[in-house]
């Protein structure tokens, strides 16, 4: 018996190789075994239980259809070959469409029907699939996605790799890299699911299952991958469904199911792999050989049973002599810096998977990555607003008051206050000057039935000349004394406290009649949160100093609670669930204070989408939520900035230059720059430009670079935009959702 084991990389993320023989080798003694590699920097060629190893040119190199052929010689001769990874499974797919008796991996049909991310072929397992969205959809929609599962998500490559991305400037490298890597767009960002880890790992050979197990991950690398697991059986529930599934996928092979359960014991499928794992001889000490159980189910010979074992492995790093024939390669050369080979991809996966491309083995074929994706949407009103400009007289970098956008954001913030209130509790909203301080915002929130909120004495002036009465106004943040002897004369709305000296400081300026407010509350920092604002809970004694300045406030004031975590940063559900610890913690305050909370002041923070298109079902819940836990609350603040802010102005530019390769233009430079669009990294912004016919189209991700006219490294305003064809100097391109933080905290630079 002789039998081809292959994918023997066997670093930090293993593949299966090693362990396969390990397996093979407790179940045939006698059997010889040989291992093929496509690199000698495969570290498992070197494993002592291999009789031979069958190592090949590079991916890139190989002769596809001869290496082909070498194994179809083989499989008639009588070997039996067990792939260790899915891009060969997948060729050889492509190289017996038929299949071969000795071939002991997955046919095409059944390949194709356990693509990542839907595995279609998980029908009837007690699974679910965890929501994913394909990085083909626009920008703004995958930053949406991202603030829904609040940035815990994984974009991952169609194959192999899966990285947590953060933030938009991570997602946005990572994508890079990985598109690059595995030479295709059609990557997916899928929601992190919280939970213990656990595998199904099979065998079946032409559809009839010859075994599985369930193991669970114990010990987990920093790549996430198994270092120690417990292996169990797999219950009825589960073993009926695959059983059938097998059979209608024709299945040979190993395979395994990677799944995650979650705190209330559901299931959740992340992939299924047309091969063994890693941790394959894992199971085999646990006293089930799945290799072995194929190679018998395949060819009829008995297998020596392994010995029953104890359900538990771990892993050790273990070194072995290197193989004469194969001595270590050469050093690299002292180049930028370099320590050595890196151990990333050494098998030249991703060689193979740029052949595949286009070969056409994989699906999608080559061309799919001059796609830009979906073309982002934008409201009406924004192409209106566009429409009212004459860009042909204006200078750029120029700020683009979009009219129309700002009232009709501002009418339905105040329409959804309206529509929030009740008879016990009113909503109302506080305009945040420090997002944007421009003088027709602030008139717009006054017109729309807003307060107005600031961190510095200097914004209520601006709110009061604007036309805002005292009484109309809420001082909040750390530094909001600052200028000293501006404090109002009147009685203002609100006051709420950052830190335990900020209150006191207060308490005393209400004591002299220096202040006047009608209510004054404290900023809370929930536990577990990092943030530098607010009074933290997070120890007994902090919560009881709190506790007892609260007792220093005059009876005559009343008393409200501010808490404030941007949504947008720590993403919907988060807050949501922040917002209810919130509620209890007030309930807290409440009873060990003795006084009754009259004002909640939720903050800002919110992504305008988020904001405006959250269900008010949502809020109304909420609000009824607040009014249960807290039934003498009066009043909700709501305090947004940004929400109103964002797409009330964009930033129109020209083009200075092109940049052509192949007829493509590959980089252009702006006359703006990252000095008006701070916030470029943080999340997306859709651009505009006007067309021949004069109709304004969004643009589509592309290969373009738009660079700022700065001399720095990194003012690139778009690292991947598809600019019209014939786009040259003097074209007006337009930046929208640039109203918020990138108005008020760009910078005047490079202006002499
Ligand atoms: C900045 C700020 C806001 C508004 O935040 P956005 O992120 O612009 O929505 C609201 N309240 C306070 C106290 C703030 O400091």
């Amino acid at each position: 018996m002789k039998i081809y084991v292959s994918g023997l990389y066997s670093g930090g993320n293993p593949q299966p190789g090693v362990g396969i023989t390990r397996s093979l080798r407790q179940g045939y003694p006698d059997a010889t075994l040989v291992g093929v590699e496509y690199s000698n920097r495969s570290s498992g060629i070197h494993w002592p239980e291999l009789d031979e190893v069958w190592l090949q040119r590079p991916w890139d190199e190989l002769n596809l259809s001869a290496h082909g052929e070498a194994i179809r010689a083989l499989l008639d001769g009588g070997a039996l070959w067990i792939s260790g990874s899915d891009l060969e499974t997948m060729w050889l797919a492509s190289v017996f469409p038929e299949g071969h008796a000795n071939l002991l991996t997955p046919n095409a049909a059944a390949l194709a029907r356990i693509t990542k991310p839907q595995v279609e072929a998980h029908e009837g397992l007690p699974v679910q699939i965890p929501p994913y969205i394909p990085t083909d959809r626009s920008d703004w929609d995958l930053h949406a996605f991202c603030r829904k599962h609040d940035w815990r998500v994984w974009l991952k490559g169609p194959y192999y790799d899966a990285v947590r991305t953060r933030s938009w400037d991570s997602f946005e490298a990572v994508r890079t890299t990985l598109a690059k890597v595995w030479n295709t767009e059609r990557l997916f960002l899928q929601a992190h699911v919280t939970g213990y880890e656990e595998s199904v790992m099979l065998c079946a050979y032409e559809g009839e299952l010859l075994g599985c197990v369930r193991m669970r991950k114990r010990e987990i690398t920093e790549e996430g991958k198994t270092w120690a697991g417990d292996v169990s059986e797999v219950d009825e529930a589960f073993l009926t469904p695959l059983r059938r599934i097998l059979r209608e996928l024709n299945w040979t092979g190993g395979g395994e199911l990677e799944m995650v359960r979650d705190a209330d014991h559901r299931l959740w499928l992340l992939e299924m792999n047309p091969r063994f794992p890693a941790w394959v001889h894992g199971a085999t000490i646990a006293g089930v050989n799945l290799p072995a159980l194929l190679v018998e189910g395949a060819t009829g010979v008995a297998a020596q049973r392994p010995e029953p074992g104890r359900g538990e492995f771990t892993r050790v790093v273990v070194e072995v002599p290197v193989r004469s024939e194969f001595p270590l390669p050469p050093l690299p050369e002292h180049l930028g810096g370099g320590t050595g080979h890196s151990l990333k991809h050494p098998s030249g996966l991703p060689a193979l998977a740029e052949r595949l491309h286009k070969l056409n083995v994989l699906d999608g074929g080559d061309n799919e990555t001059s796609s830009g994706g979906d073309a982002p949407t934008v409201p009406n009103t924004m192409v209106e607003d566009l429409l009212a400009q004459d860009f042909n007289r204006i200078e750029t970098p120029a700020w683009v008051f979009m009219e129309s956008t700002a009232a009709d954001t501002f009418k339905r913030a105040a329409a959804m206050a309206h529509t929030l209130s009740t008879n016990q509790t009113r909503v109302t909203n506080a305009y945040s000057i420090k997002t944007n301080p421009d003088a027709r915002l602030i008139k717009l929130a006054l017109d729309s039935g807003f307060m107005a909120e600031g961190i510095s004495l200097l914004e209520l002036h601006k709110a009061l000349e604007v036309g805002f009465r005292p009484d109309q106004l809420i001082l909040n943040g750390p530094g909001k004394w600052w200028p000293e002897g501006m404090i109002p004369k009147e009685q203002i709305h609100a006051v709420f406290c950052d830190s335990a000296p900020d209150l006191k400081k207060t308490v005393a300026a209400l004591n002299s009649g220096e202040l006047k407010a009608k209510i004054v509350g404290v900023r809370i920092r929930t536990p577990h949160i990092p943030s530098r604002f607010g009074i933290a809970l997070d120890t007994p004694e902090t919560f009881k100093s709190l506790v007892e300045s609260i007792a220093t406030l005059p009876e005559d004031t009343g008393f409200g609670v501010h808490f404030h975590m941007a949504s947008s940063n720590i993403g919907v559900k988060a807050w949501w669930r922040l917002f209810d610890s919130m509620l209890r913690w007030c309930q807290s305050l409440e009873r060990l204070t003795g006084r009754t909370i009259e004002v909640l002041d939720i903050g800002g923070g919110w992504f305008p989408d988020d904001w405006h298109s959250v269900d008010h079902s949502d809020f109304a819940k909420a609000v009824k939520r607040a009014q249960a836990a807290l039934p003498n609350v009066g009043q909700i603040i709501s305090e947004p900035g940004k929400a109103m802010a964002q797409p009330t102005m964009a930033l129109a530019m020209r083009v200075l230059e092109t940049q052509e390769e192949d007829g493509e233009i590959t980089e252009a430079v702006v006359d703006a720059s990252i000095a008006e669009l701070p916030m470029y990294f943080h999340y997306p912004h859709r651009v505009l430009t006007q067309d021949r016919g004069g109709d304004w189209k969004t643009l589509k991700r592309g290969k373009s670079q738009l660079m700022g006219r700065l001399c720095m490294e990194h003012d690139v305003v778009a690292a991947n935009i598809e600019l019209p064809e014939g786009t040259r100097a003097g074209d007006v391109l337009v930046f929208c959702d640039a109203g918020g933080y990138d108005r008020s905290m760009s910078y005047v630079f490079g202006r002499g």
